[in-house]
């Protein structure tokens, strides 16, 4: 490291003080080379150096009182009145004068300021400047100050200032020092005459330059100690007559270093020396020092020049900061937006930020890096563990809102030594699920606003890319979990249902085959789960071994399996696709030692057939199937005599009919809806209950199909909304402290705005009955707005907007797609009862719970659990963050009497 004695010194110095408290010979006075006089308005000496008898040949304390005429003669004293009277209380411009006593006379340099003790004159002797010297240094100025316009950085301008230093004032060594962020001096540049560098081996002495220092080399621009082993001339008398305290010297030419400084510069081997200070934006940006081995005065016309180009330095600095904060900012949008992009693209956030770390480095400048993105860690710097922990803690501890930029790392410790590898400065943005990106580096500081700027929009970027791709993955695996059979991994019901959907919604024609093994529920019965499962996955082996191209085999129903073959396939491919199947089974299966025979019976829906609905076909296919097992196996074709035996739907329609227009045998049935905290009432299902005149009780599943495809759905959804809204304005008056509600199930034929205008006709029913519009839910399935989706989605908006609360019923069951759910104006979704009854039969059944929890969690919505029938399951749902649910746990549908009980408090399963 090189070497820079450090000029120093000014008479309030803290270290001077110590110095001359332990000498006390020396006292506060001016370098040997000049003499100083304080005169009083009337030109008279108040104090003196005590070499003024080397000038005038007039002794102190001889010369105290007496004038500046009678002691320099009348040239000068003219020179210094016409100086002071032109200055007008401003600065006072130096002159060259002659002093002229009857010794002798001389040439000399004569500055004046006005201080508190009186008008400080300082004389310096005039020395001619050599002409070719003269021009030299103007020629080489010239050039200096074309090549720091041209200087593309602060480190070759202060290597530039540093050389040009030296060659102006011919000193042996010129440095560069800057201060860092926290005013310590850092040497940057450093010239020296070529083959000799006279001041080697010595480092910059951190702390040298206090405050008050730094202060005063703001104010005066050069400083100037001719030589360091001179001693210091004291002023007679000490104290100042005006002031009674000593002299301020501090604006003063000849003020020299305090003892301590002289001793550290004559130590270093410097006699002469010269600084110029940097001053950037009113700022001590620092100082082109010169150091010379020799004593050295410097004539004041190249004192001048070295100021000149400090001056001009400076100015450059400061363009160039300017201009560094521009390209910085500049390169930092561009690196933000190479970001953002490669961030959009990336589906490994972690990866992509660690291969993206270059650009990273040039936003941020930082050394050190470590990131943790949904359990990806990487660390690409040199700290410990056990710092990288406690610096986290730290940090995530501060992290309001996301991001955090501290500029001195030590504040985050409570108490005790920092570690050895405790970063300077650390940039921290905490990420969701417990992840964070952390820059450090050595060296403390703030970051600039740029930075900070920059980490809050990368933050940002993060985080919103973070949500999507969790979203994402979310889905994926729902997808899987709702549409593949985890036995036989094929596509499930659900599956199929979607792709018959498809087939037919491009107007394509295929051809439907359902295969049923006979008797499966028998022989599921003696093979047990396992087996039976196994013997199923191999089944559907052979099956995919017959399909043809573009077939699509799903796994339907516990036993049954269906293949949708296109309609390029031809017209008899799925014939003959039924006597591949039925030829694959004629070999038994091994299992555990054991030959399984299986047998299937084939049900047809050939493609010409118009299907209306998906579900429709499937049940077609199925039924014929049922009618081939029935008549001994084989295959069948559906035909719509099939359907005829299935005319006793007709009778049951025409009494349904009766029942909805008279008015007789239909009622309501109420099941709780359980807040799953504390097993609080929070609301009822209302669901509908058909007692028939001859056969008793019809369950809802069998009259609301029927209901559905003759349009009888419309009345009697009508009138089951009017009872539910009289019930609920009933009860709410009964239990105006309980939030309750109720939740109507809508089929997707209510929403047909041809049948009906449903959300006019509920805003209706709600004035009627006095029922506000938040005591009322609205259930529909999935499945059941696919159909005619663009005009139920309408219908659906304008239900929300009158302030119902939408839900989706049987979620996971249907075969809509998550974005769609995503454009529906929904509050809730109810969890399919399927899936909780699962939950406590597989992994795979908690797993789907679990992943419909977080997706409602992602879409904001509120979930209920359906057909919550044991403490197990409740236990399992309250851990899984589900809030409400119903089911026989709780209570069964009931009729209005004892739901009412319930309203009123006696909540049954609260014992
Ligand atoms: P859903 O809307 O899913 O209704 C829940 C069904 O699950 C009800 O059957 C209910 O009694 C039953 N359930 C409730 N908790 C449990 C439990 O813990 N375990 C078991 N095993 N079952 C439970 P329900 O009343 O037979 O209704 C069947 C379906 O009929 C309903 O399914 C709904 O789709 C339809 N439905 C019922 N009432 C109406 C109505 O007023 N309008 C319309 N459009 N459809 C209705
Ligand atoms: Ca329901
Ligand atoms: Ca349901």
């Amino acid at each position: 490291m090189l070497s820079v004695p450090l000029q120093t010194g000014t008479a309030d110095d803290p270290a001077a003080d110590m110095a001359a408290e332990a000498d006390p010979a020396p006292r506060p006075g001016v370098q040997p080379h000049g003499w100083l006089l304080v005169l009083d308005d009337g030109y008279r000496v108040l104090q003196a150096g005590c070499n003024l008898a080397e000038l005038c040949g007039v002794a102190v304390p001889a010369a105290i009182g007496r004038t500046a005429e009678a002691l320099l003669g009348r040239p000068a004293a003219a020179a210094l009145e016409a100086a002071v009277e032109d200055s007008a209380g401003g600065s006072i411009t130096p002159v060259q004068t002659r002093v002229e006593t009857p010794g002798g006379g001389l040439n000399v340099h004569l500055q004046a300021h006005w201080g508190a003790g009186g008008l400080i004159v300082e004389i310096e002797p005039w020395q001619m400047l050599d002409l070719g010297v003269a021009s030299g240094f103007l020629s080489a100025f010239g050039t200096a100050i074309r090549r720091y316009h041209a200087a593309p950085d602060v480190l070759s301008l202060a290597r530039a200032a540093a050389r040009d230093a030296r060659i102006l004032t011919g000193f042996d060594m010129a440095a560069v020092i800057r201060f860092d962020a926290e005013e310590r001096p850092e040497l940057i540049a450093q010239d020296a005459e070529p083959g000799t560098d006279p001041f080697a081996g010595r480092t910059v002495m951190p702390g040298i330059f206090p405050d008050e220092l730094r202060a005063i080399y703001t104010l005066t621009r050069l400083r100037l100690v001719s030589d360091t082993e001179a001693p210091m001339v004291p002023l007679h008398p000490p104290a100042n007559p005006a002031t009674g305290l000593p002299l301020d010297l501090s604006r003063a030419w000849l003020r020299g270093l305090t003892p301590l400084l002289h001793d550290h510069n004559r130590r270093a081997g410097v006699r002469g020396v010269l600084s110029i200070s940097l001053v950037v934006g009113g700022r001590l940006w620092g100082l082109v020092a010169c150091y010379n081995r020799r004593p050295r005065i410097v004539a004041p016309p190249v004192r001048a020049l070295c100021e000149a180009m400090g001056e001009i330095v400076a100015a450059q600095i400061g363009a160039l900061a300017e201009r560094a904060v521009a390209n910085d900012r500049v390169a930092a949008a561009r690196a933000l937006a190479r970001l953002s992009q490669s961030l959009r693209a990336s589906t490994d956030l972690a990866r992509t930020l660690w291969e993206e770390r270059q650009r990273l480095a040039v936003l941020f400048d930082h050394e050190a890096l470590d990131l943790r993105i949904g359990g990806d860690e990487r660390t690409d710097g040199a700290a410990s563990a056990a710092t990288r922990d406690a610096l986290l803690t730290a940090l995530r501890n501060r992290a309001l809102d996301g991001v955090v930029a501290v500029a001195d790392c030590r504040l985050l410790l409570d108490a005790g030594a920092a570690p050895e590898d405790w970063p300077g400065a650390a940039l921290f943005m905490e990420l969701p699920h417990a992840g964070h990106l952390l820059l450090t580096r050595g060296r403390r500081g703030p970051w600039s606003a740029a930075k900070q700027e920059a980490a809050h929009e990368l933050h940002r970027l993060l985080a919103e890319r973070g949500a999507e791709l969790y979203r994402a993955s979310a889905e994926e695996r729902l997808h899987r979990l709702a549409y593949f059979d985890p036995v036989t991994e094929l596509p499930n019901r659900a599956h199929m249902l979607r792709d018959i959907q498809a087939a037919l919604a491009e107007d394509r024609h295929p051809a439907l085959l359902v295969a049923s093994l006979d008797r499966f529920r028998t022989l599921k019965g003696s093979l047990g789960d396992d087996l039976a499962d196994r013997l199923l996955a191999a089944v559907a082996r052979r099956l995919a071994g017959c399909l043809g191209e573009g077939d699509l085999l799903a796994r339907v129903d516990t036993g049954e399996f269906a293949v949708l073959v296109p309609e390029e396939s031809g017209a008899d491919a799925a014939t003959r696709l039924g006597s591949r199947i039925r030829e694959a089974l004629r070999t038994p299966v091994a299992l555990d030692g054991r030959d399984l025979f299986v047998t299937a019976s084939l049900g047809l829906v050939p493609a010409a057939g118009p299907q209306a609905l998906p579900q429709e076909m499937l049940r077609n296919a199925e039924i014929a199937a049922f009618e081939a097992e029935a008549s001994g196996g084989g295959t069948k074709a559906f035909e719509g005599a099939m359907r005829a035996r299935l005319t006793e739907r007709y009778d049951l329609y025409d009494q349904l009919r009766h029942a909805v227009y008279f008015g007789q045998g239909l009622t309501l049935a109420y099941q709780p809806i359980v807040n799953l905290a504390d097993c609080g009432i929070a609301g009822f299902e209302v669901l509908a209950r058909w007692n028939h005149p001859e056969r008793g009780p019809v369950p809802p599943s069998d009259f609301i199909p029927i209901a559905e495809e003759t349009g009888l759905i419309v009345p009697l959804g009508n009138q089951i909304l009017v009872q539910a809204c009289r019930q609920i304005a009933r009860w709410r008056r009964m239990a105006p402290q309980r939030d309750l509600y109720l939740s109507v199930n809508l089929s997707p034929y209510q929403l047909d705005g041809a049948k009906l205008d449903l959300p006019r006709w509920v805003q209706g029913v709600l004035e009627m009955t006095g029922a506000k519009s938040d005591w009322l839910k609205l259930e529909v399935t999935e499945s059941g707005l696919i159909g005619n989706a663009a005009k139920s989605v309408d219908v659906l908006h304008r239900l929300r907007r009158l302030g119902i609360g939408l839900a989706i019923d049987d979620f996971g069951t249907g075969y809509s797609s998550l974005s769609y759910l995503q454009r529906l104006p929904l509050e809730a979704l109810k969890i399919d009862r399927s899936f909780i009854t699962e939950m406590d039969r597989s992994e795979q059944g908690a797993e789907v719970v679990r992943t419909i929890l977080q997706l409602a969690r992602i879409l904001d919505l509120s979930v209920v659990a359906e057909g919550v029938e044991s403490r197990s399951h409740l236990e399992r749902l309250r851990a899984l963050g589900c809030a409400r649910g119903q089911g026989y746990l709780f209570s069964k549908p009931v009729d209005s009497q004892a739901a009412e009980q319930i309203v009123c408090g006696r909540e049954p399963w609260i014992s």
